[in-house]
This record gives C-alpha cells, sequence and structure tokens, in this order.
C-alpha cells in the first residue's frame, strides 16, 4: 500500500496513516448539529471527509466511519421551545434535510450516524467513570470536568493555563479560549427544558460529552482518525480529549484533522453571522449539485476556501470538461492499435493522482493531474494518436479517479427534480445531446460535414451551444 500521510494537529506535523487494526481505518467525524439547515460551509467540511473515506478505500482500506448528529444542545433546545415543539419533532425536519443534502453533494454515507438523543445512557455511564475516578464536582445538579485534574489539558489546542482559575465554570457549550474554564458534563434542569431522569439525576448532557460517548461506543477507546472544521479544535475537542482520556487512561485519537473555513467577503460563513448559503439557495439560483461539490471539493482542506459565484462558473466548466471528455473516449472511432505514449500518460496521471491525495490529501495536485491528463489525450485524439484500445483504459482511469471525485455521473436533473427544483421546459436529456455530440464528432472526422452541421443545428434548435474548444474538446451546455 501506498504511504498516506496527514497532517495531524495535535503534533503540528504529517504522519503517516498507520491504522491500529490492519487494513481499516475508524473515522469519527462531529456530525451537523440540527437546529437549522447546514449551510456550504458545513458541507466544505463533509465533503472533505468524503474525499477522505473514499480515498481510503480505494487504496485497499475498509474504512469504518461514525458520523453522530447533535440533536441536543442549547440553540436546539431555545429554537424547538420558541417553535412550541418538543426537541425530537424539531430536529427531525433538519436530520431529513440533511440526509437530502448529502445525498445531492454525492457524500457517502457514514457506516454509522447516530443521533446524540439515542445515546444518553453510554454518557451517562461516561459521566459515571468520569465522577469515580474524580475528574468532576457537582454544584447545583450540574456535573462538571475539572481541567486542573488533567494536566494534559489544552494540548490540542496548544492553550495557555496560567491565567486560569480553578474551579471556575462555562455552562454554554460553546466558548472561545479566553473563556477556558472547568465545562458541562451533564446540566441541571431549567424551568421548562427537556431533561431525561437518570442515575446521575436529572438533566441533559453537555454538548462534548456526546461525541467522546459515541465515538468510543463504536469504535473503541482509541480511534485512528478524528475530523472536524478548525472551529471545533477548541473547546470542543479539547474537551472530548479530556473526557476520554481521563476515563479510559489510553490515548482517544492518533490523528486529528481539521478542515479549514469556507469564507464568503473575509469571513467564516456561518449561521450565526447570518452570511450563509444553504445547498437548497443554490439550487434555487440555477447551480447544480455537482458544480457545488467541485467547489467544494477542489481546494486543499487545509486552506481556507473563498467562495464567489466565479468560483461556481469555473467548477461547473471543470465538471462539463471532464464530462465532455468521457463522452468522446467512448463515442468517438479511433484507430486501431494502442500508442504506448497515452498508455504514459495513463499510467503519470493514475500515479500524480494517487501521490496528490496520499500528501495529505491534496485535491489541487490531483485534480491538476486529471485535467493535464484530460488535455494531453484530447491533443493525441486531435492528432490521430490516440487508438482504439487506448480508450478503455483512458475511461478506465477516469473512472477510478471519479471513485473519489464522483462528479461524473451526471445524477444533477434527476437530484434536482427530487428536491423540487426541476426546470420547467422540457429539455433534452443529457445522454441524448451527449450520443448527437459523439455523432457529430465522428462525423468530421470522417469529413461528413454536412451531417456534422446537421447536429449542430438540431442542437442548436433544441436550445443547446455547442462549443468546440482549442485543444479539442467539444462542451456543452444549455442556453
Ligand atoms: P455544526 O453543525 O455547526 O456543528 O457544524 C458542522 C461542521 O461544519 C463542523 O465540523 C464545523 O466545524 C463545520 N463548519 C462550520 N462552519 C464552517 C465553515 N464556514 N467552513 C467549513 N466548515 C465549517
Ligand atoms: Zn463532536
Amino acid at each position: 500500500m501506498r504511504e498516506i500521510r496527514l497532517y495531524n494537529t495535535l503534533t503540528n506535523r504529517l504522519e503517516p496513516l498507520d491504522p491500529l487494526h490492519p487494513g481499516e481505518v475508524r473515522i469519527y467525524t462531529c456530525g451537523p448539529t440540527v437546529y437549522a439547515s447546514a449551510h456550504i460551509g458545513n458541507f466544505r467540511t463533509f465533503v472533505f471527509q468524503d474525499i477522505l473515506r473514499r480515498f481510503l478505500r480505494s487504496q485497499g482500506y475498509r474504512v469504518l466511519q461514525v458520523m453522530n448528529v447533535t440533536d441536543v444542545d442549547d440553540r436546539i433546545i431555545h429554537s424547538a421551545a420558541a417553535a412550541g415543539i418538543g426537541i425530537r419533532e424539531y430536529t427531525d425536519k433538519y436530520i431529513r434535510a440533511f440526509l437530502e443534502d448529502i445525498d445531492a453533494l454525492g457524500i457517502e454515507m457514514p457506516e454509522e450516524l447516530v443521533r446524540a438523543t439515542d445515546h444518553i445512557e453510554d454518557m451517562v455511564t461516561l459521566i459515571e467513570k468520569l465522577q469515580q475516578k474524580g475528574f468532576t464536582y457537582t454544584t447545583d445538579g450540574s456535573i462538571y470536568f475539572r481541567i486542573s485534574k488533567f494536566p494534559e489539558y489544552g494540548k490540542l489546542s496548544k492553550i495557555d493555563l496560567s491565567g486560569i482559575q480553578p474551579g471556575a465554570r462555562v455552562d454554554v457549550d460553546q466558548y472561545d479560549k479566553e473563556n477556558a474554564r472547568d465545562f458541562a458534563l451533564w446540566k441541571a434542569p431549567k424551568p421548562g427544558e427537556h431533561f431525561w431522569e437518570t442515575r446521575i439525576g436529572p438533566g441533559r448532557p453537555g454538548w462534548h460529552v456526546e461525541c467522546s460517548a459515541m465515538s468510543m461506543k463504536y469504535l473503541g477507546d482509541t480511534l485512528d482518525i478524528h475530523t472536524g472544521g478548525v472551529d471545533l479544535a477548541f473547546p470542543h475537542h479539547e474537551n472530548e480529549i479530556a473526557q476520554s482520556e481521563a476515563a479510559t487512561g489510553k490515548p482517544f485519537v492518533r490523528m486529528w484533522l481539521h478542515a479549514e473555513h469556507l469564507i464568503i467577503e473575509g469571513q467564516k460563513m456561518s449561521k450565526s453571522l447570518g452570511n450563509f448559503y444553504t445547498l437548497r439557495d443554490l439550487f434555487a439560483k440555477g447551480h447544480k449539485p455537482s458544480t457545488i461539490r467541485f467547489l467544494l471539493l477542489s481546494v486543499p482542506y487545509r486552506r481556507q476556501l473563498n467562495f464567489t459565484e466565479d468560483g461556481l462558473m469555473q467548477a461547473r466548466s471543470s465538471v462539463e470538461r471532464l464530462r465532455n471528455f468521457v463522452t468522446r473516449l467512448k463515442a468517438e472511432q479511433f484507430a486501431a492499435g494502442s500508442n504506448r505514449e497515452v498508455e504514459r500518460l495513463v499510467e503519470t496521471a493514475e500515479n500524480e493522482f494517487e501521490a496528490g491525495l496520499a500528501n495529505d490529501i491534496n485535491t489541487a495536485v490531483a485534480l491538476a493531474s486529471v485535467f493535464d491528463f484530460v488535455r494531453d489525450a484530447n491533443t493525441a485524439m486531435d492528432r490521430g494518436t490516440f487508438l482504439e484500445q487506448d480508450a478503455p483504459r483512458a475511461v478506465a482511469a477516469m473512472e477510478k479517479f471519479d471513485a473519489v471525485l464522483a462528479v461524473l455521473a451526471d445524477r444533477d436533473d434527476e437530484t434536482l427534480a427530487k428536491l423540487g427544483f426541476s426546470r420547467p421546459n422540457q429539455r433534452m436529456p443529457a445522454a441524448e445531446i451527449e450520443a448527437l455530440i459523439g455523432e457529430r464528432i465522428a462525423a468530421k472526422k470522417s469529413r461528413n460535414f454536412q451531417r456534422a452541421d446537421e447536429i449542430r443545428q438540431k442542437l442548436a434548435d433544441s436550445g443547446i451551444v455547442v462549443e468546440d474548444t482549442k485543444d479539442g474538446t467539444v462542451r456543452w451546455k444549455y442556453k
């Protein structure tokens, strides 16, 4: 197996992946907090995790990925109360929307998608363990983790604890480094709030304990990889480490991977700032699922992704270029034989694609190798040096790339229709257009220009614009 190196936030170094269970990588992913629809910033992180798992699988690993759904936290409790319904009812609709969204984006379902409210018992057991080991104290019915009892507190986010007052507490789920304090594992019920009656008293779990309990339940005490956006490193992941390692005495996570933010006009896209687009906002503006997926995956995960309209347009034409190339590969007639040069192009592309991803999931390098290949193969086709037996090899390479990228198969219209975004007028289906384009290329090649013109006219009459590009590929789009 090729060595895969990933950047570990815990050590601030690139490290080789070395799973605890040979051949299997166990990953925990902090999932959505379902108090509103996820925005495309969230999906930047989820798409990164999808690329990671797809790449690992393409390299022959089994993947066991657990993603939680936070369906109880401060914001959910307040929003559900404001809507006058229970938290389960309130969160159900956002979970459904999330599942539709990940499907639209071609994000594979994790092996386990687990709801926090189905795991209260596991959280209670973990808190009891921490109580027995003396890491907690109780004030007014709420149970806190005493960070001064865990000397390694701060090792992930590298915070300086020297100014921290022992015993000072924080009750909210989200807070910043300046407010590093003892945090709530279990919160006593407030009037009118949803609570559970348990062995450790009535109340509800804090946000952090949820991920510790669920990750260790499904993946064991020590996980290979834990992922999330950079905003989660502190306090969420720091607190997860403290709770888990204090309870088990073992390392909790071997590699922490954090995705940088998607930003818009210089600011993090976030629900609280209100500067966000949901997927459906973008579909309503006419953008396709594959365009958004491509845009989100195109920037390596440790770089910020600046979201712009221009970026969307480029992503759209990149996907079209890849799809048109595969159409050409399948439709065009090539002279018999195979060309060693083309074979070498395929090998180089496959090798560089994998090497790019193996180097900390560098999608920019991986994509560059794909587009270089598309350009060079198109040139070979134009020159007549691309031969019949080269085509299936090139198609196989594109399929290999797409096992990770997942943008080639055109599910866009189907997905949009499913979500109620079908376009009003009946359009010629993509497959039919591509078949006609293939026929037109073949007609031009055999110098049957009359037929080629007829096809161009037919496509134009159906509202399809065909563009012959300089490098010999054919692009098309709906007018
Ligand atoms: P949440 O639903 O807020 O818990 O977030 C779900 C995931 O999205 C977490 O991994 C966050 O770190 C991540 N996230 C939130 N905002 C952004 C953003 N603007 N760009 C990238 N990831 C984000
Ligand atoms: Zn989490």
